[in-house]
């Protein structure tokens, strides 16, 4: 029996958000999947097994455009496609978005028109929140016209001027540190408190609305993606769920996968990666690196990817006995987000260092 157009759609978009975020890793880290021909020789029956994802990881069933939206709170809605969030606020002087994911993309307006018919406000786009300039995340952004004010970080004007990228275009109204944007009545509060994730991401509070939002920190459900999240900075990641949960609120929208956030998600998040940095300090203090620089000789970068490849795997193990069933992927990414948390134990914060004698 052939699959329905509409079924094949269906699974090409549940299919493609989950690979959006590919391309740019294979390419960067030089592997197969950088060259298509070479990704063709692999077979589905080679490839790893992992364990099941739990139930609780996973949100409600997208519809069949590929998306769902739901109510936060009174009039703040968020939209997934089960891998990518973005939110919105409806007001008497318009929609106000946040993030605008490009695997979202034209069923974001979708969403919107949907809610607005239903309540009978305007469906018309007049601002749009950036979180950061990471182009998975704000890349739909020109689909909504010139005519939208777009606000960020000083931070995030700088590095989408750097990127000259007219999918994602700068920032018309910027702050430093903090911003109160009021539209229609409505309050929301932006900060900027350094780098984490990246250089320019902030925190959105609705504190009328019980939710912040920040993204591509704690990811509901899920362990970090690859490396911590492709972190730009390890110390002030570990800190930032502190200062998220320093914040009053109920909800909370990650930017990631398929649901909506708890404070007892960033609680769990937060001693996942205390685990982590606990069980790197033991393995940095057993695994012994002899056999690696005795095998390699001067082949100094064969003997320090074996080693601390050991050292994360080390570490890794006993988290990924802990998490598993209680955060999806623990088995897939933990020994990624071992070794980059690793690296910062190490050159952040010298853990280790010795000076010749
Ligand atoms: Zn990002």
């Amino acid at each position: 029996m052939s699959s329905s157009p509409a079924t094949s759609r269906r699974s090409f978009l549940a299919r493609s958000a989950a690979l959006a975020a590919i391309p740019a890793v294979a390419t960067l880290a030089g592997g197969a999947l950088a060259d298509p021909a070479a990704a063709e020789t692999g077979s589905a029956d080679t490839l790893p097994d992992y364990a099941p994802i739990p139930p609780s990881a996973l949100g409600p069933a997208v519809n069949e455009l590929g998306y769902f939206v739901g109510r936060a709170e009174k009039n703040l809605y968020w939209v997934t496609d089960s891998t990518y969030q973005a939110a919105f606020l409806t007001t008497r002087e318009g929609v106000v978005l946040f993030d605008a994911p490009p695997t979202i993309g034209r069923n974001l307006q979708r969403a919107i028109d949907q809610i607005a018919g239903a309540n009978g406000v305007s469906n018309e786009v007049t601002y749009i929140v950036y979180s950061h300039h990471h182009a998975d995340h704000i890349g739909a952004s020109a689909l909504f016209g010139r005519d939208v004010v777009r606000v960020g970080s000083t931070e995030n004007k700088r590095l989408l001027e750097r990127d000259n990228d007219p999918a994602r275009p700068v920032p018309d109204l910027t702050f430093d540190e903090r911003y109160t944007l009021q539209v229609g009545g409505e309050r929301i509060r932006l900060a900027w408190q350094g780098t984490n994730h990246t250089p320019d991401n902030i925190y959105i509070h609705l504190p009328n609305h019980n939710t912040l939002m920040l993204v591509d920190l704690v990811l509901p459900g899920w362990v970090p993606f690859y490396d911590f999240n492709l972190n730009e900075d390890v110390p002030a990641s570990i800190a930032a769920p502190a200062t998220a949960l320093s914040y009053p609120w109920k909800h909370y929208i990650g930017g990631h996968m398929g649901r909506l956030g708890t404070r007892d998600d960033v609680v769990v998040h937060q001693q996942y990666v205390a685990d982590i940095a606990d069980n790197v300090r033991t393995a940095l203090a057993t695994v012994d690196p002899t056999p690696y620089f005795t095998k390699y000789g001067n082949n100094a970068w064969a003997a320090a990817k074996t080693y601390l490849d050991a050292v994360a795997d080390y570490a890794a193990a006993p988290v990924i006995a802990k998490y598993t069933g209680i955060l999806a992927g623990a088995d897939v990414f933990t020994a990624s987000n071992a070794f980059i948390i690793l690296e910062s134990i190490r050159l952040d914060l010298g853990y280790g260092s010795q000076i010749h004698p």
